[in-house]
């Protein structure tokens, strides 16, 4: 398909914006569909016998069968490739899929992995509860700190993976500081890159031989399709990552690729609005006197306020907030929102809200939550793209509930 070519030597001269809505998204070549078409098909005729063997051979390009490789899949992969700066992309099944492709493809039994502390929960089980039964081992550090990295590292060190701004507590990792590292060590980074999205942190540009997403989130954007994908820096990440992916099996499927490439269009679009709105709400919540803490990366208050202004091109849309009330008062909170949902997942257009001690992170201990500065009243917010006012709004009502009179529920639960 001639039209890839030339997408990859126009795009060199576009901005971001007009690459999510272009690179890999030309007219389709045989119609003329603007949509990209949906190749819904699970395998690919041969015009003969001989042809069938060159492809299984690896001696021609054409696809054979959809969980190795689809054309409106690799539509997908195409884009993000190069929103993210990396050398090529594999799209799969899920944030988890990407996660577990990336870490059975890369690490053998006796290797050893330094890791962001509280990154993201099922991400640290497969590390902590599988990967330990073949001869993995893991360190859960505080990596926004690199001298606790530095000191985590051990000879047989061979992937730093982080997550950066962390899950719920949006502390940064200085990726420039961690490539350093790894570097030296002889290890990989991997970086989930999930929380900032390729329009916020291009962790590939500073170093980083992986990033990696759940699609399900930011570059979806519509909190309506499970995907994740796999962005390397070379060639051979991605050859060895691409037979780990027709081994796991976890592969994006076309009409989820599809759904993808549609909603990252407008990335650019919704991540400019959710962070305007959550730049102005963490100003706004930091003024109130029943938040004792607001974590967000915006804010001259965030220790690491500096480093977001170096190492991303924004502070996104996530925020957290201890109560000054704790526990009670955060459950409280949950229970009068009106306009923002109750409900796991980020990145969608729509508001949503969670309790991290006993929901995203409700696996970890009470001493790892601590360790990892989950206080038992944080509560999260993924900032969507509404209009400001009713955002303020509804979080003005639901605190001002809260001073007048305890949670109905209260006694119920104490
Ligand atoms: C959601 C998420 C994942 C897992 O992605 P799924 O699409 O749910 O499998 C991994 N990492 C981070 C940071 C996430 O937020």
């Amino acid at each position: 398909m001639a039209h890839r070519d030339d997408d990859r030597s126009r795009s060199e001269t576009w901005a971001f914006e007009t690459r999510a809505i272009h690179v890999g998204q030309d007219p389709d070549p045989q119609y003329g569909a603007v949509a990209p078409p949906i190749y819904q098909t699970s395998t690919f005729a041969f015009e003969s016998p001989a042809q069938g063997a060159r492809r299984f051979a690896g001696e021609e390009g054409g696809y054979i069968y959809s969980r190795l490789g689809n054309p409106t899949t690799e539509r997908l992969e195409q884009c993000v490739a190069d929103l993210e700066g990396g050398y090529g992309a594999l799209a799969t099944s899920s944030g988890m899929a990407a996660v577990s492709i990336v870490m059975l493809g890369l690490l053998e039994s006796g290797d050893h992995v330094v890791a962001t502390d509280c990154m993201y929960g099922p991400s640290r089980l497969l590390l902590e509860r599988e990967l330990v039964r073949f001869g993995v081992e893991a360190s859960f550090v505080d990596t926004s700190d690199a001298g606790v990295v530095e000191a985590a590292i051990r000879p047989n060190t061979r992937m730093i993976y982080v997550e950066t701004p962390s899950n719920p507590t949006l502390k940064l990792t200085d990726l420039d500081a961690m490539a350093r590292l790894a570097g030296r060590a002889g290890a990989r980074l991997v970086c989930d890159n999930t929380f900032a999205s390729p329009m916020l942190q291009r962790p590939i540009e500073r170093g980083a031989d992986i990033a990696l997403h759940s699609t399900t989130k930011y570059i979806n954007g519509h909190s309506d399709v499970v995907g994740g994908i796999i962005v390397t820096a070379t060639a051979e990440l991605r050859t060895r990552l691409d037979r780990m992916r027709a081994y796991h099996g976890g592969s994006m499927d076309p009409h989820q690729s599809w759904l993808v490439l549609r909603g990252l269009k407008t990335l650019p679009l919704r991540v400019e609005r959710a962070q305007e709105n959550a730049r102005r709400l963490a100003v706004w919540l930091e003024s109130r006197p029943e938040v004792a803490t607001v974590h967000y990366p915006g804010l001259d208050s965030h220790p690491q306020h500096e480093l977001a202004q170096r190492q991303m091109d924004g502070p996104g849309s996530m925020i957290s907030i201890e109560l000054a009330g704790g526990h009670e008062a955060g459950v409280a909170l949950l229970e009068r929102v009106g306009l923002m949902t109750l409900a796991v997942s980020l990145g969608g257009v729509e508001t949503l809200i969670e309790h991290p001690a006993s929901m995203t992170h409700a696996g970890m201990s009470p001493e790892e939550l601590a360790e990892a500065g989950i206080s038992p009243g944080l509560v999260r917010i993924s900032v969507g793209c509404e209009a400001y006012e009713d955002l303020e709004r509804d979080l003005e009502q639901a605190l001002a509930e809260q001073t007048r009179s305890p949670s109905p529920s209260a006694a119920i639960r104490r």
